[in-house]
C-alpha cells in the first residue's frame, strides 16, 4: 500500500469533476516534516507548538523555541507552516507549570486564556516565531478562541513584538497572516465579527464536537455516542464554511475528522476544500478524492441538511452513496 500511495504523491489532489482540495499535515515534531516529501502534501495546517513543551523538562527558552521553529521551517522550504500559539492545559499538561486543579480543565484556565493572562509566555513565543521567520512569510494560529476580542487582543501582541523588531533594525517576516481556531461553540455566533479581523481560520473539531456535544473527547463512554457528522454538527461546520466564503477568507478542517475517509468525504461534500490530517491519512483520502464526482453527493447532503430530518448521521446515506460508485 505504501509503494502505491506513494505513486500518487506527484498527483494533484482534484475530484473527477475539477475540484481542488488543499491537503495538508497536522504536526507538532520537527522530526514529522521530512514526510511532507513522501506524502507530497502542500504544507503543515496544523503545528501543535506545544509539543515541544511537554517532552520538556522546564519551559524552552526563546533560543531554543526560535531554533526549532527556524528548524521546521528550513524542512518545509516554500510549503507554509501554520504555527499554533501554545494550547496548553486541558490535556496537556506540562509539570514544570504549576497548575491548580481545575473540576474541568477542558473548560479551564487553558490555551489562548492563559496565554493572555500571562503575557510573558505568549510574547516570548511570538518573539521566537517572528524571529524564526526572519524574511520568510509567518502564519499564526490562535487557539481556543472564545470571542473576537481575544483575538484582537493576541493580535495586538503580535503587532508590538513586530513593531519592537522592526525598531531594533531586525529582520520581519516577509507576510504575517494570523488565523483563529473555531472550536469553542460560542464563536459560531461571532463569526462576521471574527471573519473580517482573521486572514484565516481552522475548525478544530476535536474540541468543537467535545464542546457542541458537551461529551468529554477523552472519554468514549460518551463521546462515541455522538456521530460528529450527524447532521447537527455537520450544520456547525457548515455555517464556518458558508461565512469563510461571504468574507473570502480559507478555512481549514484541523481536527481528526479531516483524516478518515467517511468524514472527509462529508466535509467535501458541505464545501470544504482544505483538509489538515496526521500524515499516514493523506494517501488513503487522496485516493479517494482522484476517485471522486463531488457535485452528485453534494447535492444529497444539502437536501439532508435542508430537510426537518432530525439528528441522525449522514453516514449512512455516504455508506451507501459510497457503496454504489
Ligand atoms: C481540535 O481541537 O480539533 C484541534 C485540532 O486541536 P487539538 O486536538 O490539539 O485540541
Ligand atoms: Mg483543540
Amino acid at each position: 500500500r505504501r509503494a502505491h500511495y506513494a505513486a500518487l504523491r506527484e498527483k494533484p489532489s482534484v475530484t473527477r469533476d475539477g475540484v481542488d482540495i488543499t491537503l495538508l499535515h497536522n504536526s507538532g515534531l520537527v522530526a514529522d516534516l521530512p514526510m511532507l516529501d513522501d506524502t507530497g502534501a502542500e504544507g503543515v495546517g496544523l503545528f501543535r507548538t506545544e509539543l515541544q513543551f511537554m517532552i520538556a523538562s522546564r519551559l524552552p527558552r526563546l533560543k531554543e523555541q526560535a531554533e526549532l521553529y527556524a528548524e521546521a521551517m528550513g524542512i518545509a522550504g516554500d510549503r507554509p507552516i501554520v504555527f499554533r500559539l501554545l494550547d496548553i492545559g486541558g490535556d496537556k499538561v506540562l509539570p514544570y507549570l504549576r497548575a491548580t486543579a481545575e473540576e474541568n480543565p477542558a473548560m479551564g484556565y487553558r490555551s489562548i486564556r492563559l496565554g493572555l493572562d500571562r503575557p510573558g509566555l505568549l510574547r516570548t513565543q511570538i518573539r521566537a516565531l517572528l524571529q524564526a521567520a526572519k524574511g520568510r512569510p509567518l502564519k499564526v494560529l490562535v487557539p481556543m478562541v472564545t470571542e473576537t476580542f481575544e483575538f484582537l487582543l493576541t493580535k495586538q501582541v503580535i503587532s508590538k513584538e513586530v513593531d519592537r523588531l522592526k525598531r531594533a533594525g531586525h529582520p520581519v517576516p516577509s507576510r504575517l497572516e494570523v488565523g483563529a481556531m473555531v472550536e469553542v461553540p460560542s464563536l459560531l455566533f461571532e463569526l462576521d465579527q471574527i471573519m473580517p479581523e482573521a486572514d484565516f481560520v481552522s475548525i478544530g473539531s476535536n474540541d468543537l464536537v467535545q464542546f457542541l456535544t458537551a461529551a468529554d473527547r477523552a472519554n468514549p463512554r460518551v463521546s462515541k455516542a455522538y456521530d460528529p457528522i450527524a447532521l447537527p454538527r455537520l450544520r456547525a461546520i457548515r455555517l464556518v464554511v458558508d461565512a469563510a466564503a461571504r468574507h473570502g477568507k480559507p478555512v481549514t478542517m484541523c481536527g481528526e475528522l479531516a483524516g478518515k475517509p467517511m468524514e472527509a468525504l462529508a466535509l467535501m461534500a458541505i464545501g470544504m476544500t482544505r483538509l489538515s490530517m496526521g500524515p499516514a491519512s493523506i494517501g488513503p483520502i487522496k485516493e479517494m478524492i482522484l476517485n471522486l464526482e463531488l457535485k452528485p453527493i453534494q447535492d444529497e447532503i444539502a437536501k439532508a441538511l435542508g430537510a426537518g430530518a432530525n439528528g441522525q448521521s449522514v453516514r449512512a446515506l455516504l455508506t451507501q452513496w459510497a457503496a454504489k460508485q
